[in-house]
């Protein structure tokens, strides 16, 4: 996403919130400050935009309200991330709460990234090791990168279907001078810390303080771009605004065109590596997450460690997240195992057998 549209939504919701804040006869703390807002053509996209909001608010048309507030966005401030829904309602009902507009900020993240906020922010991590996006985004190459702060962490956010091997961002991380770190990695990456420690790697492994890994089932080559995305499709990889995988991989441009592309057609892109990889959900991880599930706004979440446990209470009892049972969709959990399972089979016949060896799903817990 461009700086420009990233300005133009964090100043479209101070707008907003200027005036819910004025309806409430509260007084607005302070406006959102940031560099090019006297850029006139930024000024006049804002002026529409708050009047578009203004008509909008006048009507208590939430339809269009919701949309102006963006359909992917959320609500990040200092108290934690709330979803959009929430933030509508804050909105509706003008009750800001403790909250200054200069808290306020609509960015696109999800249940990763309140995961590493909620640890930055509670002084459990000292950085991250991510992915970004090289340069302005418009390339998808995606590269290793170290987040030292919420708003590394809100750019980091977003899947990207090539590699990055976020692992290699650690040297940058120990010279900035950070000891405690989170890595987030597809499942082949988040078998590192446990590795480092049982090879007695002992110090990388200790600094290691979280492990939260990414459900995958594959990763694609570069050459998806120009060879599927852009030959079949007509979508040039500078156009996209954001990609998903959901049974077929979802495209979303910038000019609103939304595609979706049947998972079978990208196979032949598909990594070689990859063709052989045995752990489809993160099974070495603190906590996994995917995308997979019947509900498009929810992470699948699976929480396997203590400290994977700890720090989910934490973001539930402090209110940083919403949570639903995993029972409310019991084919994202089938799904799960389903895939899982086949990933396990080609653990290779030359290793040891243990890990082949699935294990039967536990037993519900008896009343
Ligand atoms: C390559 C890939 C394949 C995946 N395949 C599946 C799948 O088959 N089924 C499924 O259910 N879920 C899959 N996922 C996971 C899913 O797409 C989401 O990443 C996951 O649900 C977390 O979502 P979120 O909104 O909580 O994460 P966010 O808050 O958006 O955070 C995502 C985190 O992942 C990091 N990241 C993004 N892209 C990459 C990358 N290419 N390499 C390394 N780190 C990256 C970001 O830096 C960020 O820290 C895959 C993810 C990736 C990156
Ligand atoms: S499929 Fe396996 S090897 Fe390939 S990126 Fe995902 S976790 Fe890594």
């Amino acid at each position: 996403m461009s700086k420009t549209l990233h300005l133009l939504q964090s100043l479209a919701l101070a707008t907003t919130l200027q005036f819910a804040a004025s309806r409430a006869q509260q007084p607005a703390a302070t406006t959102v400050g940031a560099t090019g807002a006297n850029d006139p053509s930024v000024q006049n996209a804002l002026a529409a935009i708050a009047n578009d909001f203004m008509v909008a608010w006048q009507k208590q048309d939430m339809a269009t309200i919701s949309n102006i507030l963006a359909p992917d966005f959320l609500f990040v401030g200092p108290h934690g991330v709330k979803t959009r829904t929430y933030t509508l309602n804050v909105l509706t009902h003008c009750t800001l709460g403790n909250f200054t507009l200069q808290d306020f900020q609509m960015r696109q993240t999800s249940a990763d990234s309140a995961i590493l906020l909620y640890a930055l922010e509670r002084d459990i991590i000292d950085a991250a090791l991510v992915s970004y996006l090289e340069g302005d985004g418009s390339t998808w190459k995606a590269k290793p990168g170290v987040a030292r702060t919420k708003e590394d962490i809100i750019a980091s956010a977003g899947s990207r279907y090539t590699y990055s091997a976020n692992t290699m961002a650690y040297d940058e991380a120990i010279e900035s001078g950070a000891e405690r770190l989170a890595l987030v990695g597809m499942s082949c990456q988040s078998s590192v810390p446990p590795v480092m420690n049982q090879r007695r790697a002992g110090k990388a492994g200790r600094r290691m303080a979280l492990n939260i890994g990414l459900l995958c089932s594959k990763t694609f080559d570069d050459a998806i771009f120009e060879e599927l995305l852009e030959a079949k499709y007509g979508l040039k990889r500078a156009e996209i605004k954001k990609m998903n995988i959901k049974g077929r991989l979802q495209i979303w441009m910038h000019d609103g065109r939304y595609v979706e592309v049947p998972l079978k057609e990208c196979h032949a892109f598909t990594r070689e590596g990859c063709k052989m990889c045995p752990d489809f959900a993160a099974e070495h991880a603190d906590i996994s997450t995917g995308g997979i599930g019947a509900f498009n706004d929810w992470t699948l979440t699976i929480v396997r460690t203590d400290i994977g446990r700890e720090l989910m209470d934490g973001l539930i009892r402090d209110g940083w997240i919403e949570t639903r049972p995993g029972d409310d969709d019991p084919g994202a959990i089938a799904l799960m195992h389903k895939l899982s399972t086949r990933s396990r089979k080609r653990w290779p016949e030359f290793a040891i057998d243990a890990p082949r060896v699935v294990p039967a799903p536990a037993a519900p817990a008896a009343s």
